[in-house]
């Protein structure tokens, strides 16, 4: 049996990270590096980050 991560969000390619955040494993598309959160985590942030200013 292939055990293949894969993206928790888009569901097509494969989970290269994980997310810091929610601990979801997220392909590349997916996933902020610069934040190491995926795409959902990421909206969250910036969310949150607009509401403090
Ligand atoms: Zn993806
Ligand atoms: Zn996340």
């Amino acid at each position: 049996m292939e055990r293949t991560a894969v993206c928790a969000i888009c569901g097509r390619n494969i989970a290269r990270f994980t997310c810091m955040k929610c601990g979801a494993s997220v392909c590349e598309n997916c996933f902020t590096q610069e934040k190491q959160v995926c795409r959902r985590c990421l909206h969250v942030i910036e969310g949150a980050a607009k509401k403090q200013a």
